[in-house]
């Protein structure tokens, strides 16, 4: 199983924190503010009050053993990055940083960061692209063009087999799966009939997923 780290208990830290350990996740949850540690402590394995920016706080936390260490401090720029060098240089081999703009994710690119998130900036996208699209109810980004997509399908879709629909020929779209319900069927086959209200799980270039609905 694997163990987080999360560092700062803010809105982003503390809901990263939490649902990681419903997931059934070892979660050691760290900050300096006592009442944010306390709040969170029925809910994850640990919760200990310290400033990050204390190594020897870092260390005793047990940090160096865990797989993943999300830096979740916000608005102090300053401690964010000292704080996700710290982390990195005792060891953590996956450190996730929070940036609040682009020139933060730069440095924090440089001094080593494996993933950095922008949670306000791709909340908003995603929220874009769902409203736009009407009918996404998932994306994931798998490269610049290429994405994998969840959608609702509607009448244009519905009552055709993927056979009739012919997706991947017509464009190059891959159904990987079709829900219905609580029925789940994986890689399904040209026989496979869509029917209305399932969802699709699709791959494909994202420029023709999002217009999808559309072209049918
Ligand atoms: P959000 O926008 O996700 O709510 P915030 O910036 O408001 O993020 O919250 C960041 C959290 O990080 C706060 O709970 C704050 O107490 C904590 N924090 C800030 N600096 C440190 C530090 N040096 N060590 C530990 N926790 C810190």
């Amino acid at each position: 199983m694997k163990q987080f780290a999360v560092i700062g208990l803010g809105r982003f830290g503390s809901s990263v924190a939490t649902a990681l350990a419903r997931m059934g996740c070892q979660v050691l949850a760290i900050d300096s503010d006592a009442e944010k540690v306390e709040a969170i402590m029925d809910e994850v394995t640990h919760a200990i009050q310290a400033d990050a920016r204390d190594e020897e706080a870092l260390k005793a936390a047990g940090i160096r053993n865990v797989d993943v260490a999300i830096v979740a401090i916000g608005e102090n720029v300053e401690a964010n990055i000292l704080v996700t060098l710290i982390v990195k240089e005792l060891g953590v081999k996956c450190v996730v940083a929070k940036a609040l703009n682009d020139l933060h994710a730069k440095v924090l690119a440089k001094i080593g960061a494996d993933k950095i998130v922008f949670p306000e900036r791709d909340m908003g996208v995603r929220v874009a692209r769902t409203l736009a699209a009407g009918n996404v109810l998932e994306h994931i980004d798998l490269s610049p063009d290429y994405s994998i997509v969840e959608i609702a399908a509607s009448h244009r879709l519905a009552g055709k087999t993927l056979g009739q629909l012919n997706l991947r020929a017509r464009h190059g779209i891959m159904v990987v799966a079709i829900k219905h319900g609580d029925n789940i069927v994986v890689a399904p086959g040209a026989e496979d009939v869509v029917r209305e209200g399932d969802i699709l799980v699709l791959i494909g270039p994202t420029k023709v997923l999002e217009r999808l609905e559309e072209r049918e």
